[in-house]
């Protein structure tokens, strides 16, 4: 082992081994077989990089991104360790060059995708293969998390090479996983290698969905300069939110898999290169990413199961300093995953994983144990540094509440979805309430003294506690369970846990309120471009049309004084500047066009007609004040009840004083802030309307959506 030490200093620049790396090391230089889980960032690419320099043949590595080979060959070659792959991004002339190298013994280390069996076969015949790498093996079991059929092919390695050493390498497998992979590859008896998964310098902190923006915002306030990584569950959200942050002056970024692969390039090598503070993902960012000092991973949505969170929370604090994970928790969440787990191939398997995702969520103990036992990595030790540690919640008696919320489950049929539940306890009197008849139901009210952002939370305990379940394949209807009945009639007591409730810090909001003006002028600036900018892009139009450089057809001095001047008449263009006759017979119209419809849209010829439509809005808003519903106005004025909602959300768009949040539930208002997450509805509100399955009429839409500032 001098030489491996030798070795690890020569090539890698390193003085000692992380734990586990030479036991690793030496059991695959003596030709066994092994199987190695080690959590993102422990340092498994040594356990075959080092052994294929000690070694003395060839050694394969199998890995299954293209991209990540490339970087890998890449940083080996930068150590002057003889590296190549071979794949389909290379043409016939590249792959016979590398075959020739390694013929000639030339290259040390050959990376290969899974796809790539018969390569092996061929090789075989000139040169020596002493070792054979597969790293990220989690992807051969259908118990994990991110199977890959084109693995199962690596089934035969140990029948076709049995005198040559496998090892597998993956971050995340849990028991089952972990049976599965060896029984699959017919190495039952191989050693299992598992080295701690505890990362003790990340804190980790669950909190509720609600105010995302404004928690995220608050957070990135504490860090202003440091890198950090948001993950989203749908690629549109991750572009909102990118842009979001943008215009509240944050550096940010958006990754998804939609993006082209140059874009995807440019805004990954920024935030390695600290040029982009934080990147707005879905689950396709981070894979093999080696960028130590990312100090926060946050998880916008709540992600399918505990293998994708903690590899995701993995990418924080790789350089062992102090990092923080925050998860924001929302049943919207939990029902929309659900949905897809039930739709995926293998159900039961997703469903059981996203329950342990929940049960982590939920917690009121210590979260790091829950992880780590996940893992098979179990402590009894409170690990100090999780929220629950740091505020372990305050019990309370809490049968009363418990005995109101059943009660209301049950006089509702059990038929009645978890926000229709709360609707009915908050005394609520919306329009479905209104419409089922339910404000006379006994229990209608009764938790209204209790805190909205406390309210959700309880129910969430009562499932958890096992008093409720959720119907999923009826309308996600809550349901008593047996123990409901202890409680409801038998005397039964229930502990509840207090929820947290400020999250947000004095300090921090009074900076909000500067963000969110900078954010609400932007959009102002979106719905109505300035007259120059509309020019731009006529110009833009233009040169595309014609295939000539822009500056070549309107200077922007010229387009500064066309909107300084507003010409109406072809007469009028004479007067500005560098606009000779030719562009004037040319462009002329087209220009006149966009000034005329400039001032359509800035209502300098409307201003009769908006008058009046502006005075409808101003008689249902003095009705408003006046303490008038909704429906008694509708009635007054003889107009349709969604037309008054009509009224309602532009009165508030425009800035009046209307109170939006009590003519929708918080409930819907949570369900609309979901889906706007979730649908890449481009600015329609139809495919909003119908991924709510209809529960939420286009009326509170658009009031749902003013609430939540889209
Ligand atoms: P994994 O594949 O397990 O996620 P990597 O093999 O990419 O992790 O290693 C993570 C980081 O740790 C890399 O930057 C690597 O250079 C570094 N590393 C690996 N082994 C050691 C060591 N013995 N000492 C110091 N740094 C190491
Ligand atoms: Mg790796």
């Amino acid at each position: 082992m001098n030489k491996a030490h030798d070795t690890l200093k020569h090539y890698f620049g390193y003085d000692t081994f992380r734990p586990l790396q030479e036991e690793i090391i030496s059991h695959i230089v003596a030709g066994e077989d092994a199987l190695v889980i080690m959590p993102t960032g422990g340092g498994k690419s040594l356990c075959f990089q080092l052994p294929a320099l000690l070694l003395d043949g060839l050694t394969i590595v199998i890995s299954p991104l293209i991209a990540l080979m490339k970087d890998q060959v890449d940083s080996l070659r930068a150590n002057g360790i003889p590296a190549a792959y071979i794949n389909s991004s290379q043409d016939e002339i590249e792959k016979q060059e590398v075959r020739t190298k390694i013929k000639n013994k030339e290259i040390k280390l050959l990376y290969l995708a899974p796809e790539s069996m018969r390569a092996i076969q061929s090789l075989r015949e000139t040169t020596t293969i002493s070792l054979i790498a597969v790293d990220e093996a989690h992807c051969i079991s259908s118990w994990g998390h991110d199977f890959r059929p084109a693995y199962t092919r690596l089934q035969v390695l140990k029948k076709l090479y049995p005198d040559v050493p496998l090892v597998w390498l993956t971050a995340t497998a849990d028991k089952a996983t972990r049976q599965d992979i060896l029984v699959q590859l017919g190495i039952p008896e191989a050693r299992v290698f598992l080295s701690s998964f505890d990362r003790p310098n990340l804190s980790l902190t669950v909190r509720p969905g609600q105010k995302r923006l404004e928690q995220i915002l608050s957070i990135i306030s504490t860090k202003p300069d440091e890198s950090g990584i948001i993950y989203c569950l749908s690629r549109g959200s991750t572009e909102k939110l990118a842009d979001k942050l943008s215009s509240a002056g944050i550096s940010a970024q958006a990754y998804h898999a939609g993006m082209p692969h140059d874009r995807r390039e440019q805004v990954q090598n920024d935030f390695l290169m600290d040029n982009v503070q934080v990147i707005c993902a879905t689950i396709a960012f981070g894979m093999g990413i080696d960028k130590s000092n990312v100090r926060y991973v946050i998880h916008y949505n709540l992600p399918k199961n505990i293998e994708w969170y903690y590899q995701e929370i993995g990418r924080a604090g790789r350089d062992g300093l102090e990092s923080d994970t925050i998860l924001f928790y929302s049943y919207a969440d939990v029902m929309q995953l659900t949905k897809f787990a039930q739709d995926s191939g293998n159900a039961d398997v997703q469903i059981a994983k996203l329950e342990r995702m929940k049960q982590y969520a939920e917690s009121l103990t210590c979260r790091r144990k829950i992880l780590l036992h996940y893992f098979g990595d179990a402590t009894d030790q409170n690990c100090g540094n999780c929220d629950v540690c740091k505020h372990p919640p305050e019990m309370f008696d809490g049968t009363v509440i418990a005995q109101k919320a059943l009660s209301a489950v049950y006089k509702l049929w059990q038929q009645e979805s978890m926000r229709t539940t709360i609707d009915v306890l908050r005394w609520s009197r919306n329009a479905y309430i209104v419409s089922r008849g339910y404000e006379s139901v006994s229990t209608h009210g009764i938790w209204s003294d209790i805190p909205q952002i406390e309210r959700q939370r309880y129910i969430i305990q009562l499932l958890n506690l096992g008093y409720l379940e959720i119907a999923f394949h009826h309308r996600d209807a809550l349901i008593l369970t047996e123990s409901a009945r202890g409680v409801l009639f038998g005397g039964d007591t229930v502990s509840l846990a207090k929820p947290h409730q400020d999250h947000i810090s004095q300090a921090s909001k009074k900076w909000m309120t500067s963000v969110e003006k900078k954010i609400a002028e932007k959009n102002k600036r979106l719905q109505w471009p300035t007259l120059l900018e509309q020019l731009k892009s006529l110009r833009k139009s233009l040169s595309m049309s014609e295939n000539v450089p822009w500056h070549t057809l309107l200077s922007d001095a010229t387009l500064k004084h066309i909107e300084q001047v507003q010409p109406t008449t072809l007469g009028m263009l004479e007067t500005i500047q560098w606009l000779w006759d030719t562009k004037i017979d040319k462009y002329g119209h087209k220009i006149l066009k966009v000034v005329t419809s400039y001032h359509v849209l800035t209502g300098r010829w409307q201003v009769k007609k908006w008058v009046s439509i502006w005075s409808t809005f101003m008689q249902t808003y003095d009705l408003l004040q006046q303490g008038k519903t909704p429906e008694q106005i509708a009635k007054t004025r003889d107009l349709a009840l969604g037309t008054i909602y009509t009224h309602i959300w532009r009165l508030h768009a425009s800035g009046k004083d209307v109170d939006i949040t009590s003519y929708i539930s918080d409930a819907k208002v949570d369900l609309i802030a979901s889906a706007l997450t979730s649908v890449d509805h481009q600015g329609k509100l139809k495919p909003l309307y119908e991924h709510m399955w209809w529960e939420v009429s286009y009326e509170e839409l658009r009031l749902g959506m003013q609430v939540v500032g889209r």
